[in-house]
């Protein structure tokens, strides 16, 4: 955003008086009080605050001292983020006051808010936690005005202690008086604590008996972790479950009572130092696990890494993490090795934050809680990130990251608000020009899930102080986010899944691209408004128009959900589909299925259930490959694929396979305005007209049919098979003519098929443009969904 131009000075040799406004990450993050040291060096008098919509400053001053603070506000040092500064010059009339100072918070304001995300401890609070001179050495609470909790601590804004749960620690004399100093890094930090006024921590029993408080109840947790058991520790954004990452028959013990068969675990280690022991770290790696955010970072494992099998069975990277917390930092110090730390719940429920009902949730899990007295208001998963393509993306939007505000390229009208997918939960809130998502809520499936979005959504609305004025959520009737959104009494925009994955990577573009894009949107399924299942979709869209152009050929599902679970029967029916009955018929004696039920599920008409699913052809082809037959997790058959064609990928060329027309017309998705929307109206701009094509898969049904008859590696299987999704890409992107292709769907969040499909694109002249700040897989559907509302219009 440009500044307002200024009125011309009547003296430049006068004493001026200048008022910014400053949004972007600037409350939580020790910005004011580097405003106020910087006015005060300047020789400048006056004021800075806070309000609902950033912080404001009020100067007085040299028009050379006013000029030199402007410009280092648009410069403000990390973890500051701004993104707009505009100043205006007032009416001199004489400071009140003859220094600079930070005034009281103002309640009101309006435009988008920022609240910062939980930041990691900084270096200085890292050298006095563990300084033995330092009245908080080995305090797992301190905090100072660039670093601690945030989003996960405050109730609403703005960001002030009595807007926070830290409200409940008056602070003690020492606190107060470093608080109240401008020269010390704790000016104004509204999260800080110590030993005297803090929180506490206690060690608890699985039935809740008190076992040990403060220092002794850090011995107890390491003592646990050493004897293999698990500790459940009451982290930044929630409850973590901890156990020694080294110890087989530990994780093993961790995945029973947590009914977590296969899927990956996460390691938390002490340092950069651990890390590289574990993985091979690039040096984006490495920075992005030192980053304020301490995210899970997904790379490659080391062969011979000293993590048990079990903690990422068969998947070659292993998610890896530095500590969040000081808490975090303490325990590692003492306990050196790698632990598992995963979310704190039981199987698809919510993450558990509340140490109440930590004993009842998780005490069956865990063999000792590590919990303390400072209330998480926020619950927040942990984020995922992977690199790909050369960038950071993201796969998980949690802690950290959430509820930092995003530009878009295209501002809304009016406030709305975006319900999300069905898994993978996400809420979106969108304003003028920023949107801010929610951080992971995950499958909408249980009521407690269901409930924990709808909390969020209030406790967001409030934080926002934004009233939406609109709704979107998905076009599939049933998802729970859907039915939901029908409740409210406001226009409700209609967004189709794959549409709405389109648009969030476009959400995310610093402008939009004149004219239609291309997308090429694949995941596991989406409602299509055809009666088929999508999820290998080729779309062209401008704005809130779409059309889908181009799929996959179709096969049946059979069994419908339990196709999903099963990717032997997406095999099954892929080859009866391409090849014909006899051949799945071989295929069902290879994977000891009985054909017969199997047939009469894809045959005529009882095949109801169609989809184009590019998700449903990698487990096709993790079965045929003998990777993986039943499926332990969603997406555990696209990741073994994945996982075995990196070890083949230099020399893979692509199988045969043919575009068609598909003799069907292209089929209409555009967004659509319902619900209470009289007086509302809906920008459809015009899309080309075109025919939609058909990828024949049959030739490649053929060809990897006949390597798993003559026992071709599955290595070679599995590349060839990456490389020809690319080439289906390039091909169908070239036959739509559009330059810009979008790329989006959970199937990109691999990052073979994302690099080879990219540079497949890149190949034939287009552009591709890849989702790198929100997930590509349905975490980024709410941003999609919300980002739909700029070509929405009120009554006049
Ligand atoms: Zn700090
Ligand atoms: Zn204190
Ligand atoms: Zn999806």
């Amino acid at each position: 955003m440009t500044p307002a131009p200024l009125p011309p000075r009547a003296n430049s040799a006068e004493t001026m008086r200048r008022h910014w406004r400053v949004t972007g990450i600037v409350q939580g993050v020790g910005f004011r009080p580097w405003v106020c040291l910087t006015a005060t060096r300047l020789g400048l008098t006056g004021e800075v605050g806070n309000d609902a919509s950033g912080v404001w400053i009020e100067a007085e001053g040299s028009p050379a001292a006013l000029d030199d603070l402007g410009n280092l506000l648009r410069n403000a040092p990390p973890p500051a983020r701004v993104t707009s500064v505009t100043e205006e010059n007032a009416l001199t009339h004489g400071m009140s006051i003859c220094t600079f100072r930070i005034a009281a918070s103002r309640p009101n304001g309006i435009g988008a808010s920022a609240l910062a995300p939980d930041l990691a401890p900084c270096a200085d609070c890292r050298r006095e936690l563990l300084d033995p001179y330092d009245r908080r050495h080995h305090y797992p609470f301190l905090a100072c005005a660039r670093c601690g909790p945030r989003y996960t601590v405050t109730d609403s804004l703005p960001y002030d202690r009595a807007c926070t749960s830290l409200i409940e620690f008056p602070l003690c004399p020492q606190c107060a008086a470093e608080y109240a100093d401008p020269g010390d890094r704790r000016f104004h930090a509204e999260a800080i604590v110590c030993p005297l006024c803090g929180p506490r921590l206690r060690a608890l029993a699985p039935d809740g008996e008190l076992m040990a408080e403060t220092s002794a109840a850090i011995d107890a947790a390491v003592a646990a972790l050493e004897g293999g058991l698990i500790v459940a520790v009451h982290a930044t954004g929630g409850f973590q479950l901890w156990v020694d990452a080294t110890q087989p028959e530990a994780v093993n013990r961790l995945r029973e009572r947590k009914h977590r068969e296969a899927k990956p675990l996460a390691v938390m280690v002490k340092d950069l130092t651990g890390a590289r022991h574990l993985a091979h770290l690039t040096t984006r790696e490495e920075e992005l696990l030192a980053d304020p955010a301490a995210p899970i970072v997904l790379v490659p494992e080391r062969t011979g890494s000293p993590l048990a099998a079990a903690v990422a069975p068969g998947c070659g990277t292993v998610g890896v993490c530095l500590p969040a917390s000081p808490l975090q930092i303490l325990l590692l110090e003492r306990f050196s090795r790698p632990v598992v730390a995963t979310s704190g719940n039981l199987s698809e429920e919510p993450l558990c934050h509340e140490p109440e009902n930590a004993v009842a949730r998780l005490g069956a899990i865990a063999d000792l809680l590590l919990v303390h007295n400072r209330k998480i208001l926020q619950p927040a998963d942990d984020p995922v990130l992977r690199v790909m393509a050369g960038e950071p993306r993201m796969l998980r939007y949690a802690r950290g990251y959430s509820p930092a505000p995003a530009g878009i390229p295209l501002p809304v009208n009016r406030p709305g608000f975006a319900m999300g997918g069905q898994v993978k939960g996400t809420l979106a809130f969108v304003r003028d020009d920023a949107v801010v998502s929610s951080p992971h809520l995950g499958d909408q499936d249980t009521v407690l899930a269901r409930e924990r979005h709808a909390t969020t959504a209030s406790a967001l609305r409030r934080l926002l102080r934004l009233e939406p004025q609109w709704v979107a959520c998905d076009r599939h009737p049933d998802y729970a986010a859907s039915v939901a959104a029908r409740a409210f009494p406001l226009p409700r925009l209609e967004v189709q899944h794959h549409h709405a994955h389109l648009l969030a990577v476009l959400a995310e573009q610093p402008a939009l691209p004149p004219g239609p894009v291309a997308g090429v949107i694949w995941d596991g399924s989406g409602y299509g408004p055809d009666g088929t299942v999508w999820g290998g979709e080729f779309l062209i869209a401008h704005g809130s128009a779409c059309r889908r152009v181009g799929y996959l050929r179709r096969f049946s599902l059979p069994g419908g959900e339990r196709a999903i679970r099963e990717p032997r029967r997406s095999a099954f029916a892929w080859l009866w589909e391409t090849l014909g009955p006899d051949v799945a018929g071989e295929a069902a004696r290879h994977f000891g299925m009985d054909a017969g039920p199997m047939g009469r599920l894809c045959d005529g008409a009882a095949a109801t259930l169609r989809t184009s699913s590019a998700g449903r052809l990698f487990d096709a082809v993790a079965a045929l490959t003998g990777l993986c037959q039943t499926a332990r997790y969603e997406g555990e058959a696209a990741i073994l694929l994945e996982t075995s064609a990196a070890s083949w990928l230099g020399t893979a060329e692509p199988y045969p396979f043919d575009i068609r027309p598909s003799g069907e017309a292209a089929v209409r998705a555009d967004v659509i305005l319902t619900g209470h929307s009289v007086g509302w109206r809906l920008d459809l701009p015009e899309l080309p007209d075109m025919a939609a094509w058909e990828v024949n898969t049959a030739p490649m049904a053929a060809a990897i049919w006949q390597a798993v008859c003559n026992h071709i590696p599955a290595a070679q299987i599995a590349a060839r098979f990456h490389v020809t999704l690319a080439a289906i890409a390039a091909t169908v992107a070239e036959c739509i003519g559009l330059s810009t292709v979008v790329l989006g769907g959970g199937c990109f969040q691999n990052a073979i098929l994302l690099e080879r499909t990219a540079v497949a694109l890149a190949a034939r002249g287009h552009q591709a443009l890849i989702p790198a700040r929100f997930p590509a897989n349905d975490g980024g559907l709410a941003i999609g969904q919300a980002f739909a509302g700029a070509w929405l219009h009120p009554p006049t």
